[in-house]
């Protein structure tokens, strides 16, 4: 994650985020982010030692809010307090962070009290959603945040431009043709001379797209060079399938991780996404 940190420092920052984990693991990079986009050593940045970087830290930084529950789900009055206060400017922080934990226990009132804050972010802050279920998020709330998931490898490559449009290729076919036969296009992933965690992660942006453009979205398409390949999939798919594909993809994501055996990875998952369209 090096390299996400240097694309922070670097002043590039979006205005939400879905860090995807356990709770422990992305609490920590969601703080790694605060204190990045706020440390007074801009050079160093997160430094660990500057004034903001202690206060985030030890969770009293003013302009760093951490919503956590005990209960079972996040209500619509507690993101209505978090939401009022993303209208006012940062005390100290050239940056506010709202982070909410465990995102996936808003309930929808919750999520779509939230979702206006994301339509129209305030310039001067950011909102992390820390889960490790995003089928509980809907669709809207997704499809306008850069999703990170912190549950994969922390290298990473790009995948090569043929592998690319193979792949979008391959979900275009599923989408399209229902009866298309999953053991014949594992095959084809598992030819391809990638990194599995790899092209996990590319089909996750193929998914993600696919519900920016499905719940148009301001939010820029990832993958430009496919948009053709991924507006014509979200025509035929519900944006609620491809929150069901994104999930499935991550648990595979886990199992490749594990190490699992790469002809069944790539099976279950086209068998998974065939059942989500
Ligand atoms: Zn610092």
């Amino acid at each position: 994650m090096e390299k996400f940190l240097k694309t922070l420092a670097a002043g590039f920052i979006s205005h939400a985020y879905i860090f995807l984990g356990p709770d422990e693991k992305v609490l920590h990079q969601a703080k790694l982010l605060a204190k990045t986009v706020n440390c007074e050593n801009s050079e160093l940045a997160p430094c660990g030692y500057c004034k903001s970087c202690r206060k985030i830290s030890n969770g009293t930084h003013p302009d760093v809010v951490e919503l956590s529950v005990e209960g079972a789900s996040i209500k619509i009055d507690m993101v209505r307090s978090l939401i009022q206060s993303f209208a006012e400017r940062p005390l100290e922080a050239s940056r506010k962070v709202y982070i909410i934990r465990q995102a996936h226990k808003m309930t929808p009132e919750a999520q779509n009290a939230l979702l206006k804050t994301l339509e129209e972010p305030a310039t001067q802050s950011t909102t992390v959603l820390l889960t490790d279920n995003i089928q509980l998020l809907l669709p809207t709330i997704i499809s306008r945040c850069q999703v990170i998931d912190f549950s994969s490898a922390a290298q990473r490559s790009s995948i090569c431009a043929e592998t690319r449009q193979k792949i979008a290729g391959i979900i275009l076919e599923m989408t399209k043709n229902p009866g298309a036969d999953p053991g014949s296009m594992a095959r084809q992933i598992a030819e391809l001379e990638e990194d599995p965690e790899q092209i996990l992660e590319f089909f996750s942006s193929l998914y993600r797209d696919i519900l920016v453009v499905k719940t148009k979205s301001r939010a820029p398409v990832k993958n430009e060079d496919l948009t053709d390949a991924i507006r014509q999939c979200a025509e035929k798919i519900t944006a609620r399938s491809a929150v069901r594909a994104l999930d499935s993809i991550f648990y595979q994501t886990r199992a490749a991780k594990s190490r699992g055996n790469q002809n069944l990875i790539w099976y279950n998952l086209l068998i998974e996404l065939q059942e989500a369209v």
